[in-house]
Order: structure tokens, then sequence, then C-alpha cells
């Protein structure tokens, strides 16, 4: 059996994936702000490094997989919050833990999500990001709306994703993200709340080709996959479970 660590494993996407590794008979550390084995804020350096340190504790011989999961909804406050957990967090976790994923020649899948590509790569807040410089990103995400501090975002952590495959991969690490559209768990029911994005999401939630919304069984069993040995050659794959929305939009790309 496997020993997997991940982040956000209290709800939603994240607490699918964990109730079905740990059906599955796999050992799962999960690691989040709210309630878990290791409870750290990943906005924070001092978060991040107890989330590490955590993880090393209980995984000492190393770690089959590592999902980073955690994340925060467009409509969070103030918008660096989202920067600070959906970029930075999700970079200095799986960095910290690459070496003891290698030890067992495991894997990292990245939660990313199917807004990503609403951000153009060339942004100047993705860019701020990819540059690894927190405070810089910080600034210029105030100056953007909840959508793009989001989308740009994903953007950024699937491109750090994709960057990163090819060290990665020599280092002994498989590394993914999943890219999953509107899903029904509570950062969504967040969104659907929100009096400026609640529409907008509500008119896409009525355009997704495939029709409806994704339970966090559609995504989990998807990333269950990914996470698999059966999964052994997929690396550097953004795979987008969104009921063909991303196809919609973005035919002609791929
Ligand atoms: P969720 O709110 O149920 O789960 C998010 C988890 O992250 C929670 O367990 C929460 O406690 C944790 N978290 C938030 N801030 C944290 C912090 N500072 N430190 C540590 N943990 C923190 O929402 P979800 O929809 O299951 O989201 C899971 C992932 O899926 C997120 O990365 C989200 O961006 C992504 N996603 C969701 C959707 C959707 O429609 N729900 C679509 C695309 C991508």
């Amino acid at each position: 059996m496997a020993i997997y660590a991940m982040t956000g494993g209290a709800t939603g996407i994240g607490g699918e994936l964990r109730k079905q590794l740990t059906e599955g008979g796999h050992e799962v550390i999960s690691v989040d702000i709210k309630e878990g084995d290791v409870i750290a804020d990943l906005s924070t350096d001092v978060g991040r490094q107890a989330a590490v340190e955590g993880v090393r504790a209980k995984a000492p011989d190393g770690l089959d997989g590592l999902i980073a999961c955690a994340g925060l909804p467009p409509v969070a406050r103030p918008l660096s919050l989202i920067t600070q957990v959906n970029y930075f967090g999700v970079v200095a976790v799986v960095e910290g833990l690459k070496d003891l994923v290698a030890r067992r020649k495991g894997t990292v899948l990245i939660v990313s999500s199917n807004s990503a590509p609403m951000v153009p790569a060339d942004d100047p807040y993705v860019q701020a990001c990819l540059s690894g410089d927190e405070a810089a990103a910080c600034a210029a995400v105030e100056e953007r709306d909840g959508h793009v501090a989001y989308a740009g975002s994903k953007r950024a952590i699937a491109t750090w994703m994709r960057r990163n495959t090819v060290p990665y991969a020599k280092a002994g690490v498989r590394l993914n993200a999943v890219a999953p559209g509107i899903t029904q768990t509570p950062l969504t029911d967040r969104v659907f709340a929100d009096e400026e994005l609640g529409q907008t999401m509500r008119d896409f939630q009525a355009s997704v080709p495939w029709g409806g919304m994704a339970s966090p069984a559609h995504i989990a069993n998807v990333m269950r996959f990914m996470l698999s040995p059966e999964a052994d050659f997929i690396c550097g794959a953004l795979f987008f479970v969104d009921g063909g929305s991303d196809a919609m939009l973005r035919p002609d790309h791929f």
C-alpha cells in the first residue's frame, strides 16, 4: 500500500480523494488549515515550513505521492491571499517535499483549474508569480479582480508544473496537474453566494457542454488514477476534467 501526503484534504475535492485513497488501503497524511494530521496555514512561510516538517516527521521513509489540492476561490480577500495559497503555498510544499517523493520514485499531482488558460501567459501578474517574487506578485494582484487573481494563480502553477517536468523527472518524480471544471464543493458555494461573481458562475455552469457540474468524485476518480502505477507514463500533463468547457472555449489549442 502506498503512502501519500496531501494539502487541502479537509473538504471538497481533496476530502473526497483522501476518502477514496484511505478506503483503498493507502495511508494519507492530510495537511490543512482546518483539520487534518498537520494543521498549517499555507499562506505564510511559517505555515509552509510547518507543513513540510509535519509531513517529514510522519513519512521519514518517503512518499509515493504528494497532492497539492489546497486552494482559495476568486472571492477570497485580500486578493493576495489567493496568490499566497494557490501559487506560492503549492510551490513551497512541493519543493520542500520533492526529495521525499523522489526517494520512492513517486508522483506529484497539483490541482490547477480549467480557468488557467483564461489569463494570458504573458500577463504581468502571472509573470510575477513565475519570477518567484512573492511580494511583487502580491502587489501586482491587488490591482486586479478576483477572477484574474484566481485564474492567474492557476495559470502560473500549471506553467510552473510544465517548466519543472523535466528536472523533476530526472530527479525521479512524475509531475502532473489536473484542471477541474466547475465542481460542487464549499469553494463553489462561496462563489455562487457572491453578489459579483455568482451570476457569472451560474452562466458558466449553464454553458458546460457535457451538462451540469462535477461532483468531487468525478475529479477525485481521475486524480486517483493519475497517482496510480497504471498512470506511470503520464508526465507533465495538464489533465482537464471539465465536461468539455476548455475544448468549447479553445478548440484549436491543446
Ligand atoms: P474546498 O474549499 O472544499 O477545499 C479547499 C481546501 O483547501 C479546504 O480543505 C481548505 O481548508 C484548504 N485551505 C484553504 N486555505 C488554506 C490555507 N491557507 N492553508 C491550508 N489549507 C487551506 O474547495 P475545492 O473546490 O475542493 O478546492 C480544491 C482545489 O480544487 C482548489 O485548489 C481549487 O482551486 C481547485 N478547483 C476547484 C474547482 C471547483 O469548481 N470547486 C474548480 C477548479 C479547481
